[in-house]
């Protein structure tokens, strides 16, 4: 029996061939998919059918590399910060002054525009958590869940407080805004067996297998991260049979100690398959062979790269070596949306012209990145990231009937270099409508209604937190 017939499209199935069917269809049963063929083969009589109008049929796209909360920090500073200027002055004390309903609101904005964009799963970041209450945590999971589509919350791990140099550094970057109310830096740093206890409890309590929603730990940055957390964090992943991800050479500043940060989580265990690196900008040849040689995946944060003007990622040299790459949108305020697809021409441009080479990262290398790459890099090669049966029935539908896709003789390339992410019509994730014709189905909430609540609040958080 087929719950749900999506028909008439152009089905980009991402699997091991990279075949496209162009009059194709996906049969969806439960939250499977049930078979995947030319449309005349699978017209079955479904209980739903979707049509998907000659439309790109595609797997949903995975962002392995998020921060959800500081969305409603938008548009609130100055572009002219590097990454610490940034963090300290801008990031920290924004999301620290937000109460837990603005939690709320940020995780429902965020999801909307994430569905809106074709996102049906998600790992996010968090780097600002303070251990002795978990109602924010809580707050923003019952949004994930009732969003429809998948997520995972990386818990972030501080157990190292900063060094004397580096608190001086960042408390002569703190002056230049007297005006920002500051957090302790101190503030999210705990004991190795506290944050560790935490962790795995809340992995306890929210990581469902097989479902919708997972935990992960994850270790902040190398710098605040001490070899026993890396350590443990590993064995966490291991244990609940999750990965773990952690910030590895995005600046120049991190890279302060005499060997590599790559080096670094090689000695200490923490580089294997269950690893996923976001960033890996600062890192050399020698670096990109050992992340081949341990199956360490990495999240390529192409936007926020550019923005922070922290450097170009040697993806190029990561994909030669056989490095798993996933592309991540990085903070709603950097890149400066959560839009894989906006991202993907970005990226796929941006490497082109760093190079001086028009061969490198091709429209398929980048849609893998969104897709079957990203999948295999959160540890789901074998249930996202691709259209096939057996798989997960996460797929979107993309309009292609606009001037600035026209003409698409390869779907593939027209989505890379041509398409925006707004044309994303309909997101099915786990065999659920989330969206269908642009009309999102999972939230109650009235998006413009979201979208003035958002605005309201964020003013006012930005008044609140002091900046000018
Ligand atoms: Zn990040």
């Amino acid at each position: 029996m087929t719950d749900l017939l999506v028909t008439n499209g152009r089905v980009v199935t991402q699997n091991a061939a990279r075949e496209v069917i162009d009059d194709g269809a996906v049969a969806v049963a439960g939250d499977e998919i049930q078979a995947v063929g030319p449309a005349e083969e699978l017209a079955a009589d479904a209980d739903r059918v979707v049509d998907a109008e000659g439309g790109a049929v595609i797997p949903g796209l995975v962002n392995p590399h998020t921060h959800v909360s500081d969305i409603l920090l938008r548009g609130s500073f100055a572009e002219d910060r590097g990454l610490l200027d940034w963090l300290y002055n801008v990031k920290r004390p924004g999301t620290l002054a937000m109460t837990v309903d603005e939690h709320a609101l940020a995780a429902t904005l965020y999801c909307i525009e994430a569905i809106r964009a074709g996102v049906t799963t998600f790992v996010e970041n968090d780097t600002e958590v303070v251990w002795d209450d978990w109602s924010t945590i809580e707050a923003k999971l019952d949004v994930y869940d009732r969003s429809g589509i998948r997520n995972v919350y990386g818990a972030g791990m501080v157990d190292r407080g900063a060094d004397p140099e580096f608190q001086e550094l960042v408390r002569d970057i703190q002056a230049r805004e007297p005006g920002v109310d500051h957090p302790p830096l101190e503030l999210f740093v705990e004991e190795t067996d506290t944050v560790v206890d935490e962790v795995a409890s809340l992995i306890e309590t929210h990581h469902v297998p097989d479902g919708r929603q997972s935990v992960w730990p994850a270790p902040v940055v190398v710098p605040t991260t001490t070899n026993r957390c890396f350590r443990e964090a590993y064995a966490l992943a291991e244990e609940y049979d999750v990965m773990t991800t952690a910030h590895v050479a995005e600046a120049e500043a991190e890279e302060r100690r005499d060997i590599s940060s790559i080096e670094y989580l090689r000695n200490v265990g923490y580089l294997g398959e269950r690893a996923l690196l976001g960033h890996c900008v600062q890192i050399d040849a020698g670096d990109v062979r050992l992340l081949a040689k341990t199956g360490t995946a990495v999240a390529h944060n192409f936007m926020a790269n550019m923005r922070l003007a922290t450097g170009f990622a040697p993806v190029v040299a990561m994909h030669d070596a056989g490095v798993t790459v996933g592309l991540g949108t990085d903070n709603s305020i950097l890149s400066d949306t959560v839009n894989p697809l906006s991202d993907a021409r970005a990226m796929a441009g941006g490497h082109k012209g760093f190079h001086r080479d028009p061969g490198v990262v091709p429209a398929q290398t980048a849609f893998d990145m969104l897709t079957i790459d990203a999948a295999a890099a959160i540890g789901h090669a074998d249930s996202l990231g691709s259209l096939e049966a057996g798989k997960q029935a996460d797929l979107v539908v993309v309009d292609l009937d606009h001037p600035h896709l026209t003409p698409c003789s390869d779907p593939v390339f027209t989505l890379v270099h041509a398409a925006q992410g707004f044309e994303v019509d309909t997101v099915i994730c786990a065999g659920e409508v989330v969206m269908a014709e642009r009309e999102l189905r999972s939230f109650d909430a009235d998006v413009g209604d979201v979208l003035s609540r958002a605005s309201t609040a964020a003013a006012d958080l930005v008044d609140r937190t002091g900046f000018e």
